[in-house]
């Protein structure tokens, strides 16, 4: 007795959420960026329910986008797809999924909540905000046209406490992917072969 259960993290495990309407080479070269400058053993791609109450609910069903995240991440080395915000019905809050995700993993694993700059400006006005920063640690990445100083936000916005990384700066977005198809143009350069096929096969975006 008397071990701490925290000395002993075993894995650390990204965790990176977004609609994924649909997945696209932004999402996958920022997760590899964050995944081998942190050293990460994992990243989950956590895909939110459909959010119809939404102002912009997605375009795609909530197993369409999963599907695309799994057809996309299965060659990567440590990327998985995880359903916990599909499973839990609802609206998706972040911290709802970091909690479901610390309880399905136990205690020795040490989170890493992965948000492009975009979403991490925003992050005071999310559910429980001051929560999230304590149960994960916030990783914010760049993202063209997205301005990002850690040191400008005040001390109880959750971005003032992230490492930022740079990353690769991919300028490419899930409106620009269903813009492009619905434009009768090739996504081949946007996403990945797998996801083009799937949004081909299934007429999604038209
Ligand atoms: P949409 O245009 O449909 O809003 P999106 O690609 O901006 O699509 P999401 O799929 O919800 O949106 O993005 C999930 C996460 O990935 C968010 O944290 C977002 O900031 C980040 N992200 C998406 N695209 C990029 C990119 N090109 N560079 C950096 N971060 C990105």
């Amino acid at each position: 007795m008397g071990i701490m259960a925290t000395s002993r993290i075993t894995k650390r495990v990204g965790v990176f959420g977004g609609t994924f309407d649909p997945i696209h080479n932004g999402h996958l070269a920022v997760s590899t960026a964050v995944r081998d400058t942190l050293g990460l053993d994992e990243v989950l791609f956590v895909v939110t329910s459909d959010q119809w109450l939404r102002e912009n609910p997605p375009v795609a069903s909530a197993s369409d986008r999963f599907n695309m995240v799994e057809l996309a991440v299965e060659n990567h080395l440590g990327f998985a797809a995880s359903d916990v915000d599909i499973v839990r019905k609802g609206s998706t809050y972040t911290v709802d999924t970091l909690t479901d995700i610390q309880r399905q993993l136990g205690d020795l694993i040490e989170l890493f909540l992965v948000v492009g700059a975009d979403s991490a400006v925003s992050m005071d006005r999310w559910r429980d905000a001051g929560e999230i920063a304590s149960l994960a640690k916030i990783v914010a990445v760049g993202r063209p046209g997205q301005a990002f100083d850690v040191d400008s936000f005040d001390l109880s916005h959750p971005a003032s406490g992230a490492e930022y990384l740079e990353g690769p700066m991919i300028n490419v977005s899930g409106t620009r992917v269903r813009g492009f198809v619905e434009e009768g143009r090739s996504v081949e350069d946007l996403v990945a072969i797998e996801v083009a096929d799937y949004i081909g096969t299934h007429g999604l975006y038209l």
